[in-house]
């Protein structure tokens, strides 16, 4: 199936009449496109006939996090659609939405957005219990994660196949809402990737577009249901152009000509095309902005009238992959560290590089280890209170070696996982587990849908508002103190930058996950001289952190007044001594340390 991008009205025309299967549109509201001009009421009417006259599939974005007090109105907007529009489908990110809509109105089909994090199949099973039909990949994997990923899901799968990508993993920036105030969650991105910044490489972080024109029958073979094409905020000549190309390709089972290529290319890219991350080659080729020529060229394009629109012929092959059975999850017993109204506790998070020596937080409720430094770590004395922090991106692939090291880690006599992604639930037997802020709980909905797993505490999302949580039975988990990471990037950004990637003396032919291979690091400093640290996080990924570290520990009353039981003190580039002074200041409820830090 391949399913368009509509941002108006006549780009709805130009889907319906290019030949897309299915189209994707927001409505005014809650839509991870505010910026584009999006559909009034009477306009999704017109979008709902006229898609059911061309018998294509009307998809409606939701895909934006929802804050309790929206959620009246979100419902509000469903049983409009559901009533006078009648989508085929809603494609959802906020997981205490889907559950609304689930349980008022029982007949709506649900996507997942790829905003949902789905780089590995174990969470499949996860969402199909939750109620999703279809399942929008993580943007950035290569295509044997994507196939091992169709072979163990047991509901549909979607894959972008061209138009803009996110230097981010796909649902995991905070760059744009933390440094701009604008929300990529909330569908307000600002796209600070695609500014300058100082150095060589002056944009570091924009990507190219993505482009599988050429990868279609892999893509088919897979498995995969739905071929998307990015792009709600561009015009109905680059939808009527783009779609009609994919169509053709589709139909005809085969490549794409040196013509085709060349009219994708004129109609919009940044400096040409990638696929990186389809071939797992991530590199600085994936790089580039909108040149003047790639300007000219589109500009040249849209002077030649629109071709004629090729045959539809959609009878697709509607080859459905095996189903797999649903998800059983181990059970587990919440085990609660400290109940709300006890004192405030904390969290001590080292995750910038291994400390050998923990002991400075022996008044820690918990202490996050990442489970790569834990070879570098000595947890003697410890092991009650130290929970393994796993990466916030596994592919399939990835998951032997996952797992033999959470088995090392529980054979050491941990017990406890902090979790930024769903998908290793299955793996964690018999460990406690703590909810990591990439969950982006971000309302008393979506809490209380997750602490049906079990989990011990939840990491609330640093761009929640605090005040709307209440009590819980699991314990509220909030960031008091440091540098929120903005984004992690499947590229390596630091040898993007520096040309390499480990420090000379740790080059010499050693594992990139290998312990002790953390250190390396690069800042990026933006227009502003802002700098912003870039660490190493699992193997080649990368974390940017923002310029300055969040302090929130002088509003301790505000916290305890919304629940917060424990306060994460994250440290990433700081000295020892600057540990200490932190962790006085937490002891002490001293206004705030002797360095520069911001309240958002
Ligand atoms: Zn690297």
């Amino acid at each position: 199936m391949l399913l368009s991008p509509a941002g108006s009205m006549d780009a709805l025309a130009a889907a319906i009449s290019a030949g897309a299967d299915e189209v994707y549109l927001g409505g005014a509201r809650f839509n991870a496109r505010a910026n584009a001009k999006n559909f009034t009421r009477d306009q999704l009417i017109e979008a709902g006939k006229k898609c059911r006259e061309a018998g294509v599939r009307l998809l409606i974005t939701l895909n934006t996090l929802v804050a309790d007090r929206e959620l009246p109105d979100v419902l509000e907007e469903v049983g409009f659609l559901e009533s006078d529009v009648r989508p085929d489908a809603y494609i959802i990110q906020d997981l205490g939405l889907a559950s609304r809509i689930r349980k008022t109105f029982p007949d709506a089909v649900l996507h997942a957005s790829t905003q949902l994090r789905q780089h590995a199949s174990a969470a499949a099973g996860i969402l199909q219990s939750l109620g999703f039909s279809r399942v929008v990949l993580a943007r950035e994997m290569p295509i044997g994660e994507i196939r091992s990923y169709v072979r163990n899901s047991p509901i549909d799968t979607e894959v972008f196949v061209h138009g803009a990508f996110c230097v981010c993993e796909s649902g995991g920036c905070l760059m744009s809402s933390v440094i701009g105030r604008r929300s990529g969650n909330r569908g307000e991105c600002a796209q600070p990737c695609r500014l300058p910044y100082r150095g060589a490489n002056p944009f570091p972080l924009s990507m190219k577009d993505n482009c599988l024109a050429s990868r279609l029958e892999e893509l088919t073979e897979a498995g995969v249901k739905a071929f998307k094409i990015e792009g709600r905020m561009k015009s109905a000549d680059y939808v009527f152009r783009v779609t009609s190309v994919y169509r053709k390709l589709l139909d005809e089972k085969r490549m794409p000509t040196e013509k085709e290529l060349d009219e994708l290319e004129r109609a919009f890219s940044r400096s040409g095309f990638t696929d990186g991350y389809f071939t797992g080659r991530t590199s600085p080729d994936m790089f580039g902005v909108r040149r003047e020529e790639d300007k000219r060229l589109s500009r040249e394009l849209r002077k030649t009238a629109r071709g004629e629109t090729g045959p539809r012929g959609r009878e697709n092959s509607d080859a459905r992959t095996e189903a797999a059975s649903p998800m059983i999850l181990p059970e587990r017993t919440a085990h609660v560290i400290m109940s709300p109204k006890e004192q405030l506790g904390y969290v001590a998070r080292p995750e910038g590089r291994p400390m050998k020596d923990l002991s400075l937080f022996s008044d820690a409720n918990r202490i996050d280890v990442p489970l790569r430094f834990l070879p570098e770590t000595d947890i003697s004395g410890m092991e009650d209170r130290i929970s393994i922090l796993l990466p916030r991106v596994t592919f399939d692939s990835g998951f032997p070696e996952l797992e033999r090291r959470i088995s090392e880690a529980k054979k050491a006599g941990i017990r406890r996982a902090t979790v930024p992604n769903l998908s290793y639930l299955p793996l964690l037997d018999g460990f406690v587990i703590h909810g990591d802020y990439p969950l982006n709980v971000y309302s008393r909905e979506t809490r209380d849908l997750l602490e049906k797993f079990s989990f011990s505490s939840l990491f609330l999302s640093p761009e929640s508002d605090l005040l709307s949580f209440g009590m819980s039975s699991s314990a509220m988990e909030a960031l008091g103190y440091g540098r929120i990471p903005l984004m992690q990037t499947e590229n390596c950004i630091i040898r993007n930058i520096a040309g390499k990637c480990l420090h000379p003396e740790e080059r010499n032919g050693k594992d990139a996950n290998a312990p002790g291979m953390s250190r390396c690091a690069c800042e990026l400093i933006d227009r502003t001289g802002a700098s912003f640290p870039v660490l190493r996080a699992d193997g080649h990924r990368n974390l940017i952190y923002n310029s300055l570290p969040t302090y929130r520990l002088d509003r301790r009353k505000e916290l305890k007044k919304a629940g917060i039981g424990l306060c994460t003190l994250l440290f990433t580039t700081e000295t020892e001594r600057e540990i200490r002074t932190v962790l006085d200041c937490f002891r002490t409820s001293e206004a705030h340390p002797p360095f520069p830090i911001t309240r958002r």
